[in-house]
């Protein structure tokens, strides 16, 4: 996809050049305030000449201003002929003045702003237009010019077109350059964040993996010696797993896993974090709850697991059991697995599809 320059900022450019015409109208006034009082000034424009010329170019600025409030879309070629309708009245009633006609430039100095190569040719079609009429109307008249001298415009109306051409040419490639430049940097940035992801979770389930799962414990850890919270971990066991896998086969377990991975994603809060902790073993961090909160919440999840017909166990459910254990300040994160992990065991050996707290102080072995 290719930028389109003439969209950037677009309306904000409009904006900008409607503000160079006030400012244009505002330079011009003394100018012609003065020029109206020299020898040099045409004697059928000296009266009146002023206010019908600030009059028509206030008219056109306040017509393009009614078109930017209400027809914002429409406004480009009207402000490349509302400027070439500028620079023909200040050429009009000031063509006495050799230099004056440097203003059918204006047209196609501002069509630069739009980058585009039909507005261009636009406003040097104006451009033209507007000399022809002058020509015949005004310049001609002139004593010190030959036809000649007038002529000189084409040329140089040439020369300038053939410039802002490069210069548009030359402005759309930089775009473009940019652009590719963007949407490279976009793709790796994306790739990062992937790569990134990819080397948290695990493919199977989508849960972080183990080593995330130890990486945020370790650092929950530091956060508590700062300042006391609730740290539990609770570590879930899938029941018979291996019965499973051998009577299903190994791709129904995988599906089994992912649909236990869903239930515990469901049910813990923002706060907590599940991880795939191994094979078909599961541990979950909670923050900020108590054990009676904790326990009821991997009771729900145990119970719901529970009554879920696994499709691919041709409508069987699988059991959890559940082993919960409570960090104590000062502890380690040691002492606080062994209790999970001996709780879980506890669960196992007592019939599994339960979950049972750890109790029982442990001493921290050294
Ligand atoms: P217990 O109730 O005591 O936990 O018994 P169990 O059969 O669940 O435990 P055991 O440790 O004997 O077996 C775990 C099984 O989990 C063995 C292994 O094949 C299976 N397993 C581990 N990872 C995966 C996996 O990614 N996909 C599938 N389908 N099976 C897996
Ligand atoms: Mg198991
Ligand atoms: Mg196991």
């Amino acid at each position: 996809m290719q930028i389109d320059a003439y969209q950037l900022h677009r309306h904000a450019w409009n904006r900008k050049l409607l503000n160079t015409y006030w400012f244009l109208v505002m330079i011009q006034l003394p100018f012609e305030l003065l020029y109206s009082f020299t020898a040099k000034r045409d004697a059928s424009l000296t009266s009146g000449h002023l206010i019908v010329s600030v009059l028509t170019m206030i008219l056109i600025l306040l017509m393009l201003e009614t078109t930017n409030k209400f027809y914002k879309n429409h406004l480009d070629y009207q402000i490349i002929s509302g400027g070439a309708i500028l620079s023909f009245t200040i050429i009009f009633f000031n063509y006495e003045i050799n230099l004056v006609i440097l203003y059918l430039l204006l047209p196609i100095f501002v069509s630069i702003f739009y980058l585009q190569f039909s507005k261009i040719i636009y406003s040097i079609g104006l451009s033209l237009v507007s000399f022809s009429i002058l020509f015949l109307v005004k310049l001609r008249l002139l004593a010190d010019y030959t036809f000649i001298d007038l002529l000189t415009i084409l040329p140089v109306l040439t020369i300038i077109s053939i410039i802002t051409f490069g210069i548009i040419k030359r402005g759309v490639e930089i775009l473009n350059n940019l652009q590719i430049t963007t949407e490279l940097k976009q793709e790796l940035l994306i790739k990062n964040i992937i790569m990134d992801k990819l080397s948290k979770t695990d493919a199977l389930t989508d849960l972080y993996n183990h080593i995330t799962f130890h990486e945020y414990l370790d650092e929950l850890i530091v956060q508590n010696a700062l300042g006391h919270f609730c740290i539990h971990i609770a570590v879930l066991d899938i029941d018979n797993f291996k019965k499973v896998n051998d009577t299903y086969g190994h791709r129904a377990g995988d599906a089994v896993l992912k649909n236990v991975s869903s239930t515990l994603k469901s049910h813990v809060g923002l706060n907590d974090f599940v991880a795939r902790y191994g094979g078909e073993e599961f541990a979950i961090i909670f923050t900020e709850k108590n054990t009676d909160v904790v326990f009821d919440l991997l009771e729900r999840i145990r119970w719901q697991i529970s009554q879920m017909k696994q499709e691919e166990l041709n409508g069987q459910s699988v059991t959890i059991s559940i082993g919960l254990s409570e960090y104590q300040p000062g502890t380690s994160k040691e002492l606080l697995f062994a209790g999970a992990d001996q709780s879980l065991y506890t669960a196992k050996k007592t019939g599994k599809n339960k979950t049972i707290i750890h109790t029982a102080p442990l001493k921290e072995v050294r």
